[in-house]
């Protein structure tokens, strides 16, 4: 079968961590009968040097003609870059919040997975963690208090700011629709986050959320307050298997839920919206402090591939594939510098990808 993905390279590292992805998927390609043909689209600072914009229309256009987008990061060294003297939107990040809306993606999957070989990274107790753990965060992303009126004013000589954090029924359905089909897709747990005791959309989320549930029948629902999932995540991450939650909480639960895994270069990312076309990324930035140094993990970006093989492809056995190449690699002791300990072998960004890629067989 042909798949059309659209390439963002990007800024800094992008470009060498997209390049092993790739790699990774051609060799999927290879092993399973598909073809993936890749166009490149410019995005970030290079898109601003080249088209004196973070984003073009055309690029915009040639995003939404093909089944996925596989972006490696944008952005540049904030101190020191041109590209941040520029109006905020016109910088290179104002690249990202452009695609996102324009792909009308509303749904943001951040794995947390802690992968056995990097124990050590974990901040957490040995008692905690066990062999390790595999939740996946279900964040509302174009909803809530980051997208409602707001107002900053002086009243009777006093300043004063509002945000307001607006949901409707319908903008809770389609995500709690898309955190139980990934449920389904994995051990069919979902814990729904909110601030029930306080807030009204809290209330709303969580009627509307059991109204969902009730068409997911195998699938096994419960609620916490979202101060009480922030504890649990540092004290039995295991417990965990979909956490679903609003715009906000899910901007900082998710962070949090990736650094429970101590790993940077291994957290990948997806956003999704009503259709097939998603877009995904790893969780770190551009890097530029080692760009083009051959430094770079890879991992989270060909992990953001596999996420796209299963979530936009429905290639659920090749998606395992990558997962399962990345932890023999892992097995062998093979690391690049950010993950590398005691006793492994130091490799760079190509080698990685070249190994993960002969994996697949
Ligand atoms: P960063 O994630 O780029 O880097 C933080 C630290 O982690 C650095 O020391 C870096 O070398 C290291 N690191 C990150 N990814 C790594 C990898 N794959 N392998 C090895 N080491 C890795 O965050 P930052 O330094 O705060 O931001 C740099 C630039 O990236 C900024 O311009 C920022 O705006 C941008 N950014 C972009 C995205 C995105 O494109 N989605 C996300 C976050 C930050």
């Amino acid at each position: 079968m042909d798949y059309k993905v659209t390439l963002i390279p990007g800024d800094g590292i992008g470009p060498e961590i997209v390049r092993e992805a790739c790699k990774v998927l051609d060799k999927v390609g290879a092993v399973y009968g598909h073809n993936f043909q890749y166009t490149e689209i410019l995005m970030g600072g290079c898109s601003i040097d080249a088209c004196g914009v973070p984003l073009t229309d055309e690029a915009i256009a040639i995003a939404k003609s093909g089944d996925s987008v596989l972006l490696g990061a944008v952005g540049g060294n904030v101190g020191q870059s041109n590209w941040y003297q520029l109006p905020p939107n016109l910088r290179p990040e104002a690249g990202l919040l452009k695609i996102r809306k324009e792909l009308g993606l509303f749904c943001n999957l951040r794995p947390a997975v802690l992968f056995r070989q990097l124990k050590n990274a974990c901040p957490l107790k040995d008692e905690l963690i066990g062999d390790g753990f595999d939740f996946l965060v279900v964040r509302e992303l174009t909803g809530g208090v980051y997208f409602g009126p707001r107002e900053t004013k002086v009243e009777n000589g006093i300043r004063k700011a509002v945000d307001t954090m607006p949901y409707d029924e319908n903008e809770i359905r389609r995500i709690a629709k898309w955190a139980f089909d990934v449920a389904m897709k994995r051990n069919k747990k979902v814990c729904s986050v909110d601030k029930a005791n306080v807030l009204d959309t809290s209330r709303l989320w969580r009627q509307v959320v059991k109204e969902v549930a009730a068409e997911y029948p195998e699938v096994e629902l419960t609620d916490m307050l979202v101060d009480n999932c922030a504890m649990q995540m540092v004290k039995d991450p295991r417990q965990f298997d979909v956490v679903l939650t609003e715009n906000m909480f899910g901007d900082i639960l998710s962070d949090e839920a990736s650094m429970v895994t101590g790993s940077i270069g291994m957290l990948s990312s997806a956003s999704l919206g009503e259709t097939k076309l998603g877009l995904y990324e790893p969780s770190h930035g551009s890097a530029p402090d080692i760009a083009g140094q051959n430094k770079a993990n890879p991992i989270a970006t060909i992990l953001s591939a596999a996420m796209m093989l299963r979530y936009s492809f429905d290639l659920m056995e090749e998606a395992d594939k990558i997962e399962e190449a990345i932890n023999k690699v892992l097995d062998q002791g093979y690391r690049t510098i950010d993950i590398m300990s005691e006793g492994c072998t130091l490799i760079g960004t190509k080698e990685m990808g070249d190994l993960i890629a002969a994996q697949i067989v």
